[in-house]
């Protein structure tokens, strides 16, 4: 084990590299803000699928500090091998669990495949030994592909228009320049990938086998996380490929409720959560020029709000224990009700037309957005030093 400087390994807007003091400051911060937010009891035992990052971090830390939850929680990330250091979610488990361990709390994690029946396995063993029942799951895992856990097969999701070529504005990364993408439509073949990947097939598999295990305590709750935003992203997202996906997820919600009232007196439902800076969400085209525009929009009416701050509004006004979800008429839960509100929204629309490469930067908060992304790995992380050498083979307590 040797210290290291650890400064980011990026190119475009893929880092490959973690700054594990930062992630363990990062985490701290959420703890802090789940644990001031929460009544701090309330919650038995919690699932989290796709724990260590973005929405699923932010729900492992609202349920244990926020709501007083034990989690079992998966996720799929990088150990630091010799010199590499570790993905941003492994050490942010890392710094999880030892906080967890120095406060009495039961956290654990098993790092592996959620698509695979290997991982479900070892939950349901966990679950049996040493958690009981659960009273949440939430599904959060966003990945590229998925591998059949029947087969050989493995499906790739694409981000694709369906129907028609699509040209709009984006940044492009390597010059920093706004200017336009063509999109060729998605064949049948990727819309079906994609629908595999990120639709709700897993996330049903995951949950008729907590059910057959009887693995979900009386009244136990079920949710993922979807997203819809504006009309100026809807052939990238919402009637593109990962929409076809979402909206697969969402009436997948609807037969799980149907099955969890049956058996616990349960519910599932679909949380439509706001567009945040997270690694899944920075590589989609248009989004990060999007999102940079409707940061500035909402930093300024005093409305932004981070994961942490949307999942702390999920459990207190919808989820959490005693409370009853407001649902549109889809049956989801709308946390982008901000998001989509048509004041911001008409701001947004008006900076999207003007916005050029002179203006990038004045209009938008381009460089907010490069900042949170940064974050997300560690680094630029407030009162960390970065001139310190830093141990980064860190393991799971
Ligand atoms: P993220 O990249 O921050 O997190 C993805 C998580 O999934 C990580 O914990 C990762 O380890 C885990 N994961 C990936 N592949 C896995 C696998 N094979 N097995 C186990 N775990 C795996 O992503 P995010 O943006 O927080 O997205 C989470 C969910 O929230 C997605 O459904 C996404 O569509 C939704 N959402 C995101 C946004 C946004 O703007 N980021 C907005 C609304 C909804």
């Amino acid at each position: 084990m040797a210290k290291s400087i650890v400064t980011p390994r990026i190119r475009r807007l893929v880092c490959a590299n973690a700054h594990p003091a930062g992630c363990a400051v990062n985490v701290q911060r959420l703890v802090e803000k789940a644990s001031a937010a929460g009544p701090g009891e309330g919650l038995g035992n919690v699932l989290v699928i796709g724990s260590s990052t973005g929405y699923g971090l932010a729900t492992l830390a609202t349920a244990v500090w926020g709501w007083g939850a034990s989690a079992l929680s998966v996720c799929f990330e990088r150990p630091p091998q010799g010199s590499r250091t570790a993905s941003a979610g492994w050490y942010n488990i890392a710094e999880v669990h030892r906080i967890a361990r120095d406060q009495g709390r039961l956290v654990e994690t098993l790092n592996g495949d959620a698509f695979s029946r290997e991982i479900r396995q070892q939950v349901v063993e966990a679950l049996r030994d040493r958690f009981g029942p659960l009273d949440l799951v939430v599904y959060s895992v966003a990945s590229p592909r998925r591998k059949d856990p029947d087969s050989d097969t493995v499906w790739s999701s694409v981000i694709k228009p369906i129907g028609t070529p699509h040209g709009g504005k984006h940044i492009e990364l390597r010059s920093e320049t706004v200017t336009g993408h063509d999109l060729e439509p998605a064949t049948d073949e990727e819309i079906e990938a994609t629908v595999k990947v990120m639709g709700g097939e897993d996330w049903e598999l995951w949950i008729r086998l907590l059910a057959a295990e009887g693995l979900l305590a009386d009244g136990a709750r079920a949710l993922a996380y979807s997203y819809i935003g504006p009309r100026v992203t809807h052939p990238i997202y919402r009637t593109g490929t990962i929409g076809r996906a979402k909206e697969h997820l969402e009436s997948t919600a609807e037969r799980l409720d149907a099955l969890l009232q049956d058996l616990v007196d349960g519910h599932c439902w679909v949380s439509v959560n706001k567009a945040a800076v997270t690694q899944a969400s920075a590589v989609i085209p248009a989004v990060p020029l999007y999102k940079s525009l409707l940061y500035k929009v909402m930093k300024e009416s005093g409305t932004h709000e981070l994961p942490i701050d949307q999942i702390i509004r999920l459990f207190e006004d919808h989820i959490g224990p005693g409370r009853a979800p407001t649902l549109d008429a889809h049956r989801r839960i709308r946390l982008d009700d901000q998001e989509m509100s048509p004041e911001t929204q008409r701001r947004v629309q008006e900076l999207w037309k003007i916005v050029d490469t002179d203006n990038l930067n004045e209009i938008s908060d381009w460089t907010g957005f490069k900042r949170e992304f940064l974050q997300l790995f560690g680094f630029e992380v407030e009162g960390v030093d970065y001139d310190e050498p830093v141990e980064t083979e860190i393991a799971w307590s």
